[in-house]
């Protein structure tokens, strides 16, 4: 054991403050690694606030972790130390199952370890996340960062990058698609740019008018203001695919209306129950799907972080001086944020 320090929430009212706390020495397959960015993902927020009812205090966040391996366990062999490596959303699974043996650990069917707020599968301790000076992952949980992406634009996509990146490939999303982005946060502006390299016409859905021109510049060749009825109207039986990245309950049904036959609605955003309700008609008489999508395997996480150094994608983000995460939570909710925040571990000092 070692003394790390990091951001923590103490219960669900407080803000987050600084923390000493004792993390593991690498056990043989482990990799530690000293943290150098990390991204700032809305499910920090929903969890630090337990608006999910699952947090475990005290809670660190932080699952968009990138930087240099400091000590490998004695059985590793896919990292050494130097490297730059980086550590998603989750930093363990059971390895068996029928999910785990698919490269879709997300899956899991005994349920992942949680890279924060879940107990380690070995000694039962509460994982810390990676707004921290370090962390200690089992290997297989652990990616590497292609030499051409920029370190701290990479971080974002270990969550808002394969949460988008998976579901567009699943279904196969291809050149022509007409593909509909909901909402222009961190997981919504790497949608839009995911979308546009696999050849889609992309649109993006969004409350805020004055977001037009920016999505553009994301790659977006249409901007539709969900706000506006009309605007909403127009877009009827067009889309073949929606990526719905809103993080609160929202109405689907005007969002529906805009697929056409066949049309797939996947949410990204949502874990709550779907409020108002849905008229299933919206689905049944066009044979239309709704579907969901959680982040992504280790395999496809790696895969997503090669796809961007290849097709030149990189985040946008703001650099954050940790002393200032509680203001830059304010800051997400109110959709103030161009797109993702990503935290300087220079700046923690305890
Ligand atoms: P952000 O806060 O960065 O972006 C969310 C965007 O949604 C906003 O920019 C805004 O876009 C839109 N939005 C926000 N509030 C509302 C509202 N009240 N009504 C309509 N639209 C709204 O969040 P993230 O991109 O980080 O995360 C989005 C969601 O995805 C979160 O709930 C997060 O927990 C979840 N998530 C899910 C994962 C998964 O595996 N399924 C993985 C990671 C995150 P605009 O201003 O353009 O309307
Ligand atoms: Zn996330």
């Amino acid at each position: 054991m070692y003394t790390a320090i990091g951001y923590a929430a103490q219960s669900s009212t407080t803000p987050l403050a600084p923390m000493k706390f004792e993390r593991r020495s690498p056990r043989a397959d482990d990799v530690a690694i000293e943290i150098l960015y990390c991204g700032v993902c809305h499910s920090d927020i929903h969890q630090a606030r337990n608006e999910w009812g699952i947090a475990v205090y005290p809670l660190m966040p932080g699952h968009e972790i990138v930087g240099k391996v400091t000590a490998v366990g004695a059985n590793v062999t896919k990292h050494k130390v130097g490297d730059l490596v980086g550590v998603g959303c989750m930093v363990d699974s059971c390895r068996h199952c029928e999910a785990c043996q698919a490269d879709l650990e997300q899956y899991c069917l005994e349920g992942p370890t949680l890279t924060y707020a879940t107990p380690d599968r070995v000694d039962g301790s509460n994982t810390m996340g990676g707004y921290s000076d370090s962390i200690v992952v089992s290997e297989h949980f652990v990616v590497r960062i292609p030499e051409k992406l920029d370190l701290a634009s990479a971080a974002p996509i270990l969550c808002a990058g394969i949460t988008t990146y998976s579901p567009l490939k699943h279904y196969g999303v291809k050149a022509g698609d007409k593909v509909g982005i909901l909402g222009m946060g961190g997981l919504g502006h790497m949608g839009i740019k995911f979308a546009k390299a696999m050849g889609a016409e992309v649109t993006l859905f969004t409350r805020s008018a004055s977001k037009a021109e920016e999505a553009r510049r994301q790659g977006a060749d249409h901007v539709i203001v969900s706000t506006d009825a009309q605007q909403m109207k127009a877009a009827a039986g067009h889309f073949d695919f929606l990526l719905d990245t809103i993080p609160v309950q929202h109405d689907l049904n005007p969002y529906l209306d805009t697929l056409r036959f066949d049309g797939v609605h996947i949410l990204v955003g949502l874990i709550e129950p779907v409020d108002p309700p849905l008229h299933a008609g919206n689905l049944v008489m066009s044979r239309r799907v709704l579907a969901g999508s959680l982040i992504g395997g280790i395999a496809e996480t790696q895969e997503v972080l090669d796809f961007c150094a290849e097709h030149g994608i990189t985040c946008d983000i703001e650099m954050l001086d940790i002393r200032q995460i509680n203001e830059a939570y304010t800051r997400m909710i109110a959709g103030d944020v161009k797109y993702r925040f990503v935290i300087d571990m220079a700046t923690l000092k305890l």
